[in-house]
């Protein structure tokens, strides 16, 4: 088989950092207040073992508005590192967006200007990649630019933005929903699914690769790579240049 069959849907996955990853703190500032969320470094383990690279995509406005400093939030995000490293985790890349939402800028999420960056740097495909977070801007931003599969968790915001979104939520003791098809395709603004945490959430897309790899088709099979053709940046994945990666860590 060529490419390798885990290098054909799930290529890479772009994180929101707070209330995804970590616990959302109020513009966070201190590396000493990183804390990681409950399952978050297994779930990230389980996505690169899967042959995901790994990439976070974070708003942070607290720069712009004066209350950090770029210095900061580069020493949280290097203490974001040191944990993940306890898991053997290594994030590929990092893109943030250090601007106000009044500022009209062109990187803050749902705008879509970490994903063209980290795409152009890094050889990214939108159909097999996934984003993860907790906001609706988060979902907004991984539907806009034709992302594979786009999962809300209930962590941090994530409870908040299910209401504002109507999206139905896990029940009893199921870790993840997925909305039913055909509400799915009437709502662009809806993530494909709608998982507990991010622990769920990578075990969900995992399973949904799997089952790509292995062509097994379900009632949602479709959805995963929704854009039609001719929307850009959703065209199905060619194979990753040799020189690109050669020049990712595995
Ligand atoms: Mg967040
Ligand atoms: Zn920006």
């Amino acid at each position: 088989m060529n490419p390798a069959p885990n290098t054909t849907f799930l290529t890479a996955v772009l994180l929101d950092r707070d209330g995804t990853v970590i616990e959302d703190r109020h513009y966070l500032a201190d590396p000493e207040g990183v804390t990681l969320l409950p399952g978050a470094g297994q779930g990230l383990a389980a996505l690169a073992a899967a042959g995901a690279r790994l990439f976070l995509v974070t708003n942070q406005s607290g720069i712009g508005r004066g209350y950090f400093t770029e210095a900061d939030l580069h020493a949280c995000n290097d203490r974001l590192g040191e944990l993940l490293g306890e898991y053997g985790v290594t994030l590929t890349g990092t893109a943030f967006c250090p601007h106000g939402p009044d500022d009209g800028c062109a990187c803050r999420k749902p705008a879509p200007g970490m994903w063209l960056a980290l795409r152009d740097r890094h050889g990214l495909c939108a159909a097999a990649t996934a984003m993860v977070g907790d906001k609706p801007e988060d979902v907004a931003f991984g539907r806009d630019a034709g992302l594979g599969l786009v999962v809300l968790v209930l962590t941090g915001k994530g409870q908040a933005a299910a209401r504002t979104l109507g999206v139905p939520v896990p029940e009893g003791d199921a870790p993840v929903r997925e909305p039913d098809p055909a509400d799915l395709a009437a709502r662009p603004d809806w993530p494909h699914a709608v998982a507990r945490d991010l622990a769920a959430a990578a075990a969900w897309l995992v399973g949904r690769a799997t089952a790509r790899e292995r062509g097994v088709s379900n009632s949602s099979g479709s959805s995963g790579a929704s854009g039609a053709s001719g929307t850009p940046g959703s065209s199905p994945c060619a194979p990753l240049p040799t020189d690109l990666l050669r020049s990712e860590p595995s």
